[in-house]
Formats: structure tokens, C-alpha cells, sequence
């Protein structure tokens, strides 16, 4: 999928925004549903109801006027029968308008047609007494009597089809709301573990490529410069990939540019300073002839210089083979405490005049590592070496030797000034020397260390250093067995 990262984010809100739609709208629904059956019940059945309870006061009025009319004849109580009778007629057209469903309608019907019949019953009687004339009252009694408890009765049925109506709704109500509940939960739920899912998917298609580059970048801090970095998506990343390998192509161009750099430059260097010093040599032993003092003193300085130079050169060269990865190692189990010995008899002359006593301790019977005894050699000359040069006179140096998690540990201990710790990493860096050092003049190329470091990492080791200051340094380096 060759989304953008900015595409990849886009989409994941517009899907979750939509689930949140999604929500709403159904919520909103539901709602919508509430809201008919409520209105269903406030507009309808209560309507219906008021209606009921109007039009049976409105007709139980119209029969205490009616019979006191009856009784006494008066005009005035005919005009609050008629009054009454207006008052059911409304209540009565109001509850026909609002009446759903047919049964209502039905018994409606039913109510208006016992009503006239009782209205017509009691006008024609009305009519009887203003005329004077005699009439049945027992029979009109009975049917009037009959035209009210027919309403009477229906007024009764449509009060409990309302009440049950009402009642139905409720429950409807309840369901609804139920269901409504049910449903958001699902659907809040479910939005929930897809908008999780979504996140996770969108972010891990970032991560995961981006977690290449980090690993590829933490390769080249640690001068690994292979150029194969290979993302394709999200195409940023793609890019930000193409750039990174390019720019392992430059490094490593530049790398060789420089190794090649060095060799030249210690060819060109080694051939006339040997020249150099061959006749230094050959004019000290007399070969131009007698040398006076003085010329004998600065023929010393020349041949003592070219061969600080020559072996500056000869470092140089070591280190940038050995850097270029061209060096190459003729590795075989050995035993290193041959080694360990050879190396402190080479450097006691040099110890021996500073008065330095050089101890070594290797440990018995340990294991033979793989190792090309010839570099080894030379890192331990050079640890040594540091430790006679840096160690005062009068100083002590022991060299050990020790078994220890499949490898072997040797150790260059001295007595001399230490090594400030913020200087203990840096110093295996080609030209870094510690700030003590070079403050006080003691010469040196900055190179013995990193080609130990390029030595003994080309075997698979680990070397590294610990001091305290004004009581001297260890350099230790693991070889494994
Ligand atoms: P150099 O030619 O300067 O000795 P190295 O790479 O051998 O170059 O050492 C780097 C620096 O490490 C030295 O300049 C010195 O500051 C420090 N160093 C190395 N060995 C010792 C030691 N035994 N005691 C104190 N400092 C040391």
C-alpha cells in the first residue's frame, strides 16, 4: 500500500469520524422513535381522556337541568341544558378529530348518535310541555335513560381503550428505549475496537518501517556503511530510504577515498625518509668522513626524528589497511602467554632505564584463543609500550592474564598519572590523546590505541580502559577462546 504517511493518517480519522456518525445517526433515530410514541401518548390518549371526562360532566349537567326543568318549567335551565349540550359537542368533535384508529372512531360514532337521540328526546318533550299537552313521561323516561347509559357506557369503553392505549405505549416505550441501549453499546463498542484496530494498523505501517531506518542509522553511527536500506512505503520513508543509501554510498566513496589517501601518502613518505635515515646512519658510522661533536649531536636528532617518522608512517599505514578492511589476519589457536612474556623481555631495556619494574602474571592453564599472534603481538607492544612511556620513574607495570566467560582477558596495569574518565572512551580514537598529555608535552602519534582497538576487534574482542587518577590505568582487552 503506497500511501502517504499524511493519506494513511487522513484516512484513519475520516473512517473513525464516520463510525462516530455512524453513532449519532442511529441515536438519532431512536430518539426520533421516542419522541412519536410520546407524542403518540401526550397527544392522542390524554386528549382523548380530557375529552372523555369533559363530555360526561357536560351530559351528567345536561341531565340535573333536564330534570329540573321538569319540574319547574324554567326557560333559564333549558338554556344551560343547551349550554351543556354545546359543551359535549365540542369535546365530542375534538375527540373525533384526534381519534387514530377506527375502533375509536366507531364507539365516537356510536356516542354522537345516542347523544341527538337523547337531545331530539328531550326537545320534543320540552316542546310537549311548553304546548301543555300530556304525554307519556314513564316511557320517555326510560327512553332517554336508555340513550344516556348507552353514552354513558361508550364513554366508559373509549376511557379504558385509551387507558390500554396508553399503557401499550408505555411498555413500547420501555422496549424501544431497551433496544436503543443495546444497540448503542454495540455500536459504541464496536467503534471503539475499530477505531483501536485502525490506530494500530496505521500506526505499525509507519513504525515498522521507520524502526528499519533507526536500525540502519544506529549501523552507520557504528561504522557500518552498507547502502540497503530498503522501504518502499509510506513514500516519504521511501525517500527518506533512497537519501539514506545514498548517503551510506557517499560515506563508504569517502572512506575509501580516504584509506587510499593514506596509503599513497605513506608510500610517498616511507621511501625518502628511509633514504633519509640510511644516511644519517651510514654518515654517523663515519661513512662522509669525521663528525665533530656537534655534528654527531644534530645527525642523532635526524635519525632519531626519521624514526619517529617512519614509524608514524608505518602506523598510519597499518591503521588505514586495517580500516579499509584490507588488512589481512593469518588466525590460529594459540596460547598467549608466550606472547604475553616476549613482549615485556622486548620493552625491559626501555623499562630497565626508567627503572620501571615490568611484573607479568599470566594465569595457568588457559585456554588457547584464535588469534593472529603477530598483530596480537603488536597491540600488546603498544599497551606496553604506553605503559612505559606514561608510567614516571621508579613506577611498576603488571601484565595478567585470565580465564573468564569464553575468553580470554589480558591486562596492562601501570602505575603512572591515569586517564580522566571523560577521556577514557575517546582516546581509542585515532589522534586523541588525553588532555593531561598534551599539556604536558610527552610525545606521541595518537595511534597505538585504535590499531589495538582495529587488532583486537578484528579478532572478535572487546578492549577498554580504567584508571584512577594519580594512581595509573589498566588497559584491558578480551579475546574469545
Ligand atoms: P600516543 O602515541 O599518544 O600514546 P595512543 O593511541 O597510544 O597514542 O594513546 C592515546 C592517548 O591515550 C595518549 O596520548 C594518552 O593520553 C593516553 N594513554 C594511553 N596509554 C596510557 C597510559 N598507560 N597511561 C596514561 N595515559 C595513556
Amino acid at each position: 500500500m503506497k500511501l502517504t504517511i499524511f493519506t494513511r493518517l487522513v484516512i484513519g480519522f475520516l473512517i473513525i469520524l464516520a463510525m462516530v456518525m455512524a453513532v449519532s445517526v442511529s441515536m438519532l433515530v431512536e430518539l426520533g422513535r421516542f419522541n412519536n410514541i410520546t407524542r403518540s401518548i401526550m397527544n392522542v390518549d390524554n386528549h382523548l381522556l380530557e375529552n372523555e371526562k369533559k363530555m360526561s360532566d357536560a351530559l351528567l349537567s345536561q341531565i340535573l337541568y333536564e330534570k329540573k326543568y321538569l319540574i319547574i318549567h324554567d326557560d333559564a335551565l333549558y338554556d344551560k341544558f343547551l349550554l351543556a349540550k354545546l359543551d359535549f359537542m365540542k369535546a365530542l368533535q375534538a375527540s373525533i378529530f384526534i381519534a387514530a384508529d377506527d375502533e375509536k372512531k366507531k364507539m365516537l360514532t356510536t356516542v354522537h348518535s345516542s347523544f341527538k337521540h337523547y337531545q331530539s328526546l328531550f326537545d320534543e318533550e320540552v316542546d310537549l310541555v311548553r304546548a301543555g299537552k300530556s304525554y307519556p313521561v314513564e316511557e320517555h323516561t326510560q327512553q332517554k335513560e336508555k340513550a344516556v347509559n348507552s353514552i354513558l357506557d361508550e364513554l366508559k369503553n373509549i376511557k379504558a381503550s385509551s387507558q390500554k392505549h396508553t399503557f401499550e405505549q408505555i411498555r413500547q416505550l420501555e422496549g424501544a428505549m431497551a433496544d436503543a441501549r443495546q444497540t448503542a453499546g454495540l455500536f459504541v463498542a464496536a467503534a471503539l475496537l475499530l477505531g483501536v484496530l485502525i490506530s494500530l494498523v496505521i500506526t505499525r505501517s509507519i513504525t515498522k518501517p521507520l524502526s528499519r531506518v533507526i536500525t540502519k542509522t544506529r549501523d552507520v553511527s557504528n561504522g557500518i556503511l552498507k547502502g540497503d536500506l530498503k522501504v518502499a512505503s509510506p513514500p516519504e520513508l521511501g525517500d527518506l530510504s533512497k537519501a539514506f543509501n545514498m548517503m551510506c554510498e557517499k560515506l563508504n566513496a569517502l572512506e575509501h577515498m580516504k584509506s587510499d589517501f593514506y596509503a599513497l601518502m605513506s608510500h610517498e613518505l616511507r621511501t625518502p625518509l628511509t633514504s633519509i635515515r640510511e644516511g644519517t646512519s651510514l654518515l654517523l658510522e663515519g661513512a662522509g668522513g669525521q663528525t665533530n661533536a656537534s655534528q654527531t649531536k644534530l645527525l642523532r636528532i635526524i635519525a632519531e626524528e626519521s624514526n619517529r617518522l617512519i614509524n608514524l608512517v608505518n602506523s598510519l599505514m597499518d591503521l588505514s589497511k586495517m580500516e579499509a578492511g584490507m588488512m589481512t589476519f593469518d588466525f590460529s589457536h594459540q596460547d598467549i602467554t608466550p606472547l604475553i612474556k616476549k613482549a615485556a623481555i622486548e620493552i625491559a631495556p626501555l623499562a630497565a632505564a626508567k627503572h620501571i619494574i615490568i611484573e607479568t602474571a599470566p594465569a595457568e592453564n588457559l585456554p588457547y584463543v584464535k588469534m593472529d599472534s603477530e598483530k596480537i603481538m603488536q597491540a600488546l607492544r603498544n599497551l606496553i609500550g604506553n605503559a612505559v612511556k606514561f608510567t614516571s620513574e621508579g613506577g611498576r607495570i603488571r601484565i595478567t592474564a585470565s580465564n573468564g566467560n569464553s575468553a580470554v582477558k589480558v591486562a596492562v596495569a601501570d602505575t603512572g598519572p591515569g586517564i580522566p574518565s571523560e577521556n577514557l572512551a575517546m582516546i581509542f580514537e585515532k589522534f586523541h590523546q588525553a588532555q593531561y598529555h598534551r599539556q604536558h608535552n610527552i610525545k606521541g602519534t595518537g595511534l597505538g590505541l585504535a590499531i589495538a582497538k582495529q587488532i583486537v576487534t578484528a579478532h572478535g574482542g572487546t578492549i577498554w580502559a580504567e584508571s584512577v587518577i594519580g594512581q595509573g590505568s589498566s588497559f584491558i582487552f578480551s579475546l574469545p577462546v
